[in-house]
C-alpha cells in the first residue's frame, strides 16, 4: 500500500508549486456551482456522442485521435460545451503524447479538482463556465510554467484568428 500521508504531502507540494486551486473534498464542484446549467438530456442533444462522453462522463479520447494535435494556426481554443475561450494557440506545444497540449490556460477559463480514477490522484481540468471535463494537468510541461495541460481535442473547438 502507498502511504496516504505521502500522497497527501505530494499533492500539497504539487499544488503549492503549480499554484493550482485544489478543492477541499477533492471532487469536482457540485453541478449547480457552474454558470451554465443543462440537464443530462440537454447536453446529449447539443453535443455529439463522443463530445458528451469526454465533457460530461470525463472519458479520455484515444491518443493521436484529435485533428487538433496538428492544428498550428494562430487562434483560440474554446470549450466545446459552451464556447468559452480556454486556451490560446500561443501556449500550445507538441508534447508528443497524442493529445493537444498547452502550458497555460487563458485567465479565468478553467477550474481544477483532484480525481482518483487511477491509483495516483491526478488534477482534473474542467471548463469554469459549464463544468465540462477538458483533460488533466501534469507537472512535466515546458517553461515558463512547467505545466502540461493535456487536453481532449473532443472537448475543444478551434477558432482561427481572422486574417490580418
Ligand atoms: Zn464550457
Amino acid at each position: 500500500m502507498i502511504d496516504r500521508r505521502l500522497l497527501l504531502a505530494g499533492a500539497a507540494g504539487l499544488a503549492g508549486i503549480a499554484g493550482l486551486r485544489w478543492l477541499n473534498s477533492g471532487d469536482v464542484e457540485a453541478a449547480d456551482a457552474f454558470e451554465i446549467q443543462k440537464s443530462d438530456s440537454e447536453w446529449r442533444s447539443v453535443l455529439t456522442k463522443a463530445q458528451y462522453e469526454v465533457l460530461r462522463l470525463r472519458r479520455t479520447e484515444p491518443p493521436g485521435s484529435s485533428p487538433l494535435n496538428d492544428e498550428k494556426r494562430k487562434g483560440t481554443f474554446v470549450c466545446a460545451g459552451c464556447d468559452l475561450p480556454v486556451f490560446s494557440s500561443e501556449t500550445k506545444y507538441d508534447s508528443k503524447t497524442g493529445w493537444p497540449s498547452f502550458y497555460r490556460p487563458l485567465p479565468n477559463a478553467i477550474g481544477t479538482a483532484t480525481d482518483h480514477l487511477l491509483l495516483l490522484p491526478r488534477t482534473e481540468v474542467h471548463c469554469r463556465r459549464c463544468g465540462g471535463h477538458l483533460g488533466h494537468v501534469f507537472e512535466d510541461g515546458p517553461p515558463p510554467t512547467g505545466l502540461r495541460y493535456c487536453m481532449n481535442g473532443l472537448a475543444l473547438k478551434f477558432i482561427p484568428d481572422a486574417p490580418a
